[in-house]
């Protein structure tokens, strides 16, 4: 078979189809060039010869393959009409890797491969353009240094050898723009160039192009092994016999006067998806300079000019004279490089970003590929192309990526503020959007300020009214499934969380990071999108839904298998969550309603009785406050399931820590504050996600759960009454471990509804299921089977359970374990298959042996991750659950797992 594949003059010896022999940009130009668009002509050898390589060694493998490259470059010469290692006519070439998937850490491109001093007089010769020559020249030895000969700075902290010089020579001549150099100047470079080359190699710069050649190749393999690329295979589990291509191709230029140019172009819009043709060019200049922003960049279409000089106010006259349009200046050329894109968008079937060059008339495409582009863009390219023909409706789907569609549903930061914006401190991003506000340190203090960002260490369900007031919330510690991040993505709140540079100083009221110090009420801003923390006001703006994200939604009911739910504490979140498309409630926390001023107090009032009389007068007050939340929920679920789950969180956390609130919590009650410091003492536990919670504060204060019950089947009973509804509860038991706990608990909530629906003379269905979360349940999942009507998967606790972490302290190790590749995922937010899933999986199986209609769901926070939401489609769940604004990703996730 052939080591090297040609392509160019509108044939290739490859495809597309040979990704993994070619790489993907070798497959890519392959592909190109054989559809007839103009790409300079050049081979790729394959990653075979690159495995080659590793086992036979440099001097066979070069031995073999050189036949065929030198036959390869012959073709290009006769192409180009220029001659490799020619001093008159010098070929000039790039050589870039190339594996089946783009990896950092590989070594990257090195261009004008073929010039030395010789070459460099001839090519002046031909182009008359002595600048271009030696400023290609030095940027070369620069490239090829780097790269090929390793000249690495010797200490960390020094600045790259060669950007020394340039420095140094920038300060000699008083100039800062790589611009202003003179030609004498760039001469002088690469005289300077070569002698460091000299001493740290101890030999001359290679001036032979084919040596250039060899070493550039070799460089590319050996890159396939370097330490950052292995790092890089190992945590993706990409296997060394992939190896990498290496493409070898003419150069072009666009910067040989004024019928050259360079550019790149998008397809459609990568910002709002509209579809239109839109880029930028440069007349006389090389791609670098185009990205590089030393001069403006000018757009291709007039349409695009047009608008660009509306919002720049330049007139007509002007925009004709500086800022004209490809379009305008190389009409014939434009055309071309229009049809160019549709006939690759046709071919790719997906927005293409491209880029070309313009060489002394003569348009050649330099590369193509799949555009980046921002969510609304995704969905709006993804239902047009479905519409217009080119995708059929799975294709569609599946160029969705779920997680983007975060960034509609939020309000969203300006990119441009953004990039201007200083970074203070980066976290987790726990809960997507974006907030701007003043600092303030207190939950209780949330009010301060119209707009305040709460600062904390860590959250507790004490700072509940606080963290809602607030625009956003920042922890230091705590990572995805910490109480601040669950809390806050059920609100809906940005959310950064585990920010660990942040010194946090409740005393003082300031933030230090470094040694720059933030005080209460300065200004910051949050990415909780990507976990940035930025200094000072960013702008934001609202956040739109289009007509093609319901058609996406719609797209994928029809094919999801699984129902999507919420989790959802009140009616607010219920309204919002049923507004992008839930399909009922897979979890109502209820202790969250308990921390409301009043409510607390016949909470703190029910911890604080020493009889079950005493308890009971308590409850008697919960009573009414709950049915009246629950009868709000039923009311906005409009008669589709509610699982509510029972009192779950160890008591402590309801009752006061600090002395302050403890002598209001005294004084409220009537009763010393010894006593309440006593109380708290005595509900304190070592480790109380592991302690007196779940069914066992149900099972020890059962009357608790009679109250909750009755708030549940009295709410339902009269919505049902009021406004005509009929609701769907289901009564779920927390945490159960044994088949006895969660019988006992059943028989309670029997009893009251049987209780309440003879008060009532009236009756409503409802079922009674239990939560998997704890890994014995899950192992006795046939024998709880028998007694549950349903199992919700809490995936948190199992996760906590079954790898023995604390979700609350995981974050401390939790980075350094993904770093060093010990884990290749938070388990807290991608389901750990491996693991936790066969618990979930046998649980699931186990159920159903006994009860094969079982109904299964997730509640956990990875009901609405797309890979764990796959997983639980695997599983054969009949639902998944999540915070109401992954809602629609969960969707997305759900019809992708199906089809
Ligand atoms: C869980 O453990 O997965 C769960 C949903 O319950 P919570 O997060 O409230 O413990
Ligand atoms: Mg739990």
């Amino acid at each position: 078979s052939l080591s090297v594949y040609k392509f160019g003059n509108k044939k290739a010896d490859g495809g597309k189809e040979l990704k993994n022999l070619l790489g993907g940009k070798g497959a890519n130009l392959a592909e190109m060039s054989r559809i007839g668009i103009p790409v300079p002509p050049g081979f790729t050898i394959t990653t075979e010869v690159c495995t080659q390589y590793t086992q036979e060694g440099q001097k066979t493998v070069i031995e073999r393959i050189e036949p065929e490259v030198r036959q390869a470059i012959e073709e290009i010469e006769a192409t180009m009409g220029a001659v490799f290692g020619d001093d008159e006519n010098p070929l000039l070439l790039s050589v870039r890797s190339g594996a089946r998937v783009s990896m950092p850490g590989m070594m990257d491109t090195v261009l004008n491969l073929g010039l030395n001093e010789e070459a460099v007089k001839g090519l002046i010769q031909k182009t008359g353009n002595e600048r271009f020559v030696w400023d290609s020249y030095r940027r070369f030895i620069q490239m090829y240094s780097g790269v090929v000969l390793g000249l690495k700075p010797e200490n960390k902290e020094d600045l790259d050898p060669f950007e020394e010089i340039i420095e140094h020579l920038k300060e000699k001549r008083n100039i800062t723009l790589d611009t202003d150099f003179t030609v004498q100047d760039l001469k002088d470079l690469v005289f300077d160039f070569k002698e460091v080359v000299r001493k740290r190699t101890g030999k001359a710069f290679p001036s032979d192009p084919w040596d250039q050649l060899w070493g550039a190749v070799i460089a590319v393999f050996n890159s396939w092994n370097g330490d950052r690329a292995l790092y890089y295979r190992k945590m993706h589990g990409y296997p060394e016999d992939w190896g990498t291509a290496v493409n070898v191709q003419a150069m072009v230029f666009g910067n040989m006067g004024q019928d050259s140019a360079t550019g790149v172009c998008f397809t459609r819009d990568a910002g709002t998806g509209e579809n239109k043709f839109n880029g930028e060019y440069l007349i006389n200049a090389q791609g670098e300079d185009v990205v590089a922003g030393v001069r403006t960049p000018l757009q291709i279409t007039k349409l695009g000019s047009q608008r660009w000089a509306e919002l720049a106010q330049v007139s007509e006259e002007e925009r004709l004279e500086q800022f004209p349009s490809l379009e305008e200046v190389m009409p014939e050329l434009y055309k071309e490089l229009f049809e160019y894109q549709r006939a690759l968008e046709n071919h790719y079937r997906d927005m293409q970003d491209m880029e070309f060059t313009i060489q002394q008339g003569k348009l050649w495409i330099l590369q193509t590929r799949n555009g980046k582009r921002t969510g609304a863009a995704m969905v709006k390219i993804a239902m047009d192309l479905l519409r217009e023909g080119l995708l059929d409706e799975k294709t569609a789907l599946n160029r969705i990526d779920p997680i983007k569609l975060d960034e509609l549903l939020h309000p969203v930061f300006d990119p441009q503020a953004l990039k201007k914006a200083h970074v203070i401190a980066q976290g987790l991003p726990a809960s997507p959007g974006a907030a701007t506000g003043q600092i303030v340190f207190f939950a209780d203090e949330a009010a301060k300020f119209k707009n305040s960002i709460l600062v904390r260490i860590e959250t507790s369900p004490e700072d509940l009214e606080g963290m809602n007031i607030a625009r956003g919330i920042v922890t230091a510690r705590g990572g995805m499934t910490s109480h601040a991040a669950v809390v806050a993505r059920g609100m809906g709140k940005c959310c950064v969380s585990g920010a660990g540079a942040l010194k946090i100083n409740y005393k003082t009221r300031t933030l230090k990071v470094g040694d720059h110090e933030y005080q209460e009420g300065d200004w910051i801003s949050i990415n909780g999108s990507t976990g940035n923390i930025l200094e000072g006001k960013v702008a934001t703006r609202e956040p739109e839904l289009s007509g093609e994200f319901a058609e996406l939604m719609e797209l994928s009911d029809k094919f999801a298998l699984m129902d999507v739910r919420t989790n959802a504490d009140n009616p607010r979140d219920a309204r919002i969550a049923r507004s992008f498309g839930a399909r009922g409630i897979g979890l109502t926390r209820t202790e969250h309603m308990f921390f409301e001023v009043d409510r607390i107090k016949a909470m703190r009032e029910m911890i604080l009785a020493d009889t079950v009389k005493g308890r009971k007068t308590a409850l008697n007050k919960l009573l009414p406050m709950q049915r009246e939340d629950f009868e709000g929920i039923f009311e906005a679920m409009e008669g589709f399931p509610v699982t509510i789950r029972l009192l779950d969180p160890p008591l402590h956390e309801f009752v006061p820590h600090e002395l302050a609130t403890q002598r209001d919590m005294a004084e409220d009650l009537h009763i010393s504050l010894e006593a309440v410091k006593a109380k708290v003492a005595e509900l304190s536990e070592f480790n109380p996600m592991m302690g007196h919670r779940g069914c066992r504060l149900g099972n020890t204060y059962p009357e608790i759960t009679e109250m909750q019950a009755r708030a549940i089947i009295e709410a339902a009973l009269n919505v049902k009454k009021e406004k005509g509804i009929e609701s769907m509860p289901e009564i779920m038991v927390p945490l159960v471990g044994t088949v006895k706990e969660f019988l006992l608990q059943k028989e309670i909530i029997q009893n009251t509804a049987e209780e309440t629906f003879k008060r009532y003379k009236d009756r409503i269905p409802y079922t009674i299921g239990t939560m998997m979360e704890i890994p014995r349940a899950t192992l006795l999942a046939d024998q709880i089977a028998e007694h549950a009507d349903f199992f919700s998967f809490g995936t948190n606790d199992l996760t906590q359970m079954t790898f023995g972490y604390s979700r609350d302290d995981a974050g401390k190790f939790l980075q350094v374990y993904l770093e060093k590749g010990i884990l290749k995922h938070d388990p807290f937010e991608v389901l750990d298959r491996e693991g936790v899933g066969q618990l979930v999986r046998m649980g699931t199986e186990r159920g159903r042996q006994n009860k094969p209609k079982l109904k299964v769901g997730i509640c956990g926070e990875h009901g609405g991750e797309p890979s764990s939401v796959a997983f639980c489609h695997e599983v054969g769940m009949n639902y998944v659950s999540c915070s109401p604004y992954r809602v629609p990703i969960a969707r997305v996730a759900a019809a992708q797992a199906a089809i």
